[in-house]
């Protein structure tokens, strides 16, 4: 079977690189020009400003980076050494490392299909199982609103509080409402691949005046009012650099241009790919509009082709009519385009392999790999490990915001190619 060949890309297609568009360079000027070189300025306040404004809640702490922003908000929510909290599964370590930090053990709860988030049935499922949990740790990957209304109403239930991760989905609204303004405490990241960025960078969000002003103190080091540095508690330093707050302050008015861009991005792939055996990641919903962050697809079982992972390695069989991630992500990256796996579950990996993880029909217990690589389904016939089925037959694309019409149509052919 001889497959299509193409010209390789000169330049590299990114899977979301940073976009500048000059007035981060006047803010970070400024911060120099002024000697405003700390994590003190016109800057960070403007961040802060900007941000809050932006997401729809009253205070926006800026920090070094989105972990930050979880690690402090865990604290925030109380999270004491052996509490068990709920996790997203499907996402970035960076969701659920903070709990370690503060002693808290993460359970987590599957993905849905509608969403490619929390699945709330399985969160249900975990608060029979554990009905003693108190903090609800949610992301939106992808920039896709999660299920937050019925998420919210089962911690209501139970008592407990929502840490809710907006990383990816500045910008994204559920019912109306800004992603990150949800939860108890939210939290953003600038870091260099998200919609905006300061090339690194968080905030955390809140509602709560005393809450922002213990983070802002514990993020300085937890200095106490005093002439000499006095310390009453554990401190971090956490808080965000002025320079940093420049560019993050300068990409500030670009957020709305850049979810155009990655919403056209998404539109063409979902056009480009019609016909193809694939579906791309959930983003046309009732109750949400996403920011588009990264453009996925996922490939129907039928039409994958033999794939096989290790922990660190990945063997397929080409077949006619099929193909599978790791074949397509091997061919972009033959062309010089990035394009990436769906982030590995978190019970998938080998730091979190006994923590429990909750399907929507599970019984709670820890389950290892060989129990669930089983094929396991559910009582719809669906596999019940939702989390590593779309790892296992999805994909991110290139969704660099600066790729020209013409390089994602090529983008779109190499990804075709596949099914030759
Ligand atoms: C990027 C990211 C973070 C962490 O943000 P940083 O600013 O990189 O520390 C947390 N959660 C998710 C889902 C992310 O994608």
């Amino acid at each position: 079977m001889i497959k299509k060949t193409f010209t390789p890309f000169k330049n590299k297609i990114w899977l979301s690189s940073p976009t500048m568009h000059g007035e981060e360079l006047k803010y970070m000027t400024e911060a120099y020009e002024t000697n405003w070189m700390s994590t003190v300025g016109a800057n960070i306040n403007e961040v802060e400003r900007l941000t809050a404004e932006k997401v729809g809640c009253k205070y926006a702490v800026a920090l070094s980076c989105g972990t930050a922003a979880l690690h402090l908000a865990i604290k925030l929510a109380g999270v004491k050494p052996g509490d068990k909290v709920f996790c997203s599964d499907m996402t970035f370590d960076a969701t659920v490392n903070p709990v370690v930090y503060e002693g808290g053990i993460p359970v987590f709860i599957d993905t849905e299909y509608d969403t490619w988030n929390m699945d709330p049935v399985a969160l249900e499922k975990a608060f029979e199982i554990y009905p003693e949990v108190k903090v609800v740790v949610v992301a939106h990957l992808y920039g896709t609103p999660g299920k937050i209304d019925e998420i919210q109403s089962i911690c209501d239930r139970h008592g407990a509080i929502i840490v809710e991760d907006a990383a990816e989905s500045l910008g994204a609204t559920y019912k109306g409402k800004m992603t990150g303004s949800f939860g108890r405490v939210g939290v953003c990241s600038f870091n260099g691949n998200k919609i905006i960025t300061g090339s690194s960078g968080g905030c955390l969000l809140t509602d709560d005046k005393e809450a922002a002003d213990k983070v802002r103190k514990w993020s300085t080091q937890s200095r106490e009012n005093a002439p000499w540095y006095q310390h009453e508690e554990l401190g971090y330093n956490y808080r965000m650099s002025n320079v940093i707050a420049g560019v993050v302050r300068g990409q500030f008015p670009y957020l709305e241009e850049h979810i155009a861009q990655k919403k056209e991005i998404y539109e063409r792939y979902r056009e480009g790919f019609k016909g193809l055996p694939v579906q791309m990641n959930p983003m046309d919903l009732e109750n949400s509009v996403p920011n588009y962050w990264l453009s996925c697809m996922i490939i129907h079982p039928e039409s994958m082709c033999k794939q096989v992972r290790g922990e660190q390695e990945t063997l397929y069989t080409a077949e006619s009519g099929k193909s599978c991630p790791t074949e397509i992500l091997e061919t972009l990256a033959k062309y010089n385009a990035e394009g990436r796996p769906i982030w590995k579950p978190m019970h998938m990996q080998p730091i979190y392999r006994m923590n429990p993880f909750v399907t929507r029909e599970g019984d709670g217990r820890a389950k290892t790999n060989a129990y669930i690589s089983g094929g396991a389904v559910g009582k719809d016939g669906k596999p019940l490990d939702v989390g590593m089925d779309i790892f296992q037959r999805g994909l991110c694309l290139p969704s660099d915001n600066k790729m020209t019409v013409e390089e994602q149509d090529r983008v779109i052919e190499i990804v075709k190619s596949c099914y030759e």
